[in-house]
């Protein structure tokens, strides 16, 4: 299995790492640890490098099975053994991070006020969608909400990691906001992201540590999906 690195240090850019398995009909190799996310709960999974000495090799693509996490690689592949540097595209994950935890943070807001639940979501670096039941939205709510989004932010609440025993987190309920996604039965411990005072849910992603770095949000967008359904889209602020 692979050490995840991203799951309990967010700002670690890079780590030294072996290439345990390599399959060459992907183009893909395992490796022992690793700093790059492997996409999941609608992050999109990193790209970067590894480094062989003077080499570079690109990483295009990474995911994970039940063996650990897989790298993609442009060009020819290394052996079983090789000792590399594995570094992840850092800009591109950090805006990842910021706009994660924008996106939890709009979740905290929408249930504070309208109780409502999350039903589906999915981000890019700088921009984000959620889906929300929203029956009592009304359109004059954009403002205030983005109002309120933001000085959710600004008030620089801590965002924690904690692992949780599986069966304390089966008696909290609230930990999964995403109405369509069950923890899957095999999951004998729990990562949760606490935004503190804000909103708390499992979650495999990776975040800031503090709302202020998220800078400040807008409310893009919130269009109708039918039936009380809203998809509200978010965007942080040195996007177009
Ligand atoms: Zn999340």
């Amino acid at each position: 299995m692979t050490e995840r690195i991203y799951s309990t240090q967010q700002y670690a850019r890079e780590t030294d790492a072996t290439i345990v398995d390599v399959d060459p009909d992907d183009g893909r190799v395992l490796l022992d640890r690793t700093v790059l996310y492997p996409g999941g709960g609608g992050q999109p999974h990193d790209v970067g490098e590894l480094t062989i000495g003077e080499d570079r090799l690109a990483v295009v693509r990474v995911d994970d099975d039940a063996r650990g996490v897989w790298h993609w690689l442009e060009g020819g592949l290394p052996k079983v053994g090789t000792d590399v540097r594995a570094i992840v595209d850092w800009d591109r994950r950090y805006r990842l991070m910021r706009t994660h935890t924008a996106m939890h943070a709009l979740c905290g807001v929408v249930w504070e006020r309208y109780r409502s639940p999350v039903t589906g979501g999915n981000m890019e670096p700088g921009v984000g969608r959620l889906d929300f039941e929203l029956p009592d939205w009304d359109p004059e709510d954009k403002a205030s909400l983005e109002e309120e989004l933001n000085a959710q932010l600004d008030a620089a609440r801590p965002v924690e990691v904690s692992f949780l025993p599986r069966e304390e987190a089966d008696q909290d309920p609230s930990l999964i906001r995403t109405k369509v996604s069950l923890l899957p039965a095999s999951l004998r411990e729990v990562r949760v992201i606490d935004i503190v005072g804000l909103d708390r849910q499992a979650d495999g992603g990776t975040h800031v540590a503090s709302t202020t770095e998220v800078g400040r949000v807008r409310v893009a967008k919130v269009e109708s999906k039918g039936k009380g359904f809203r998809r509200i889209r978010l965007a942080i602020d040195d996007e177009a």
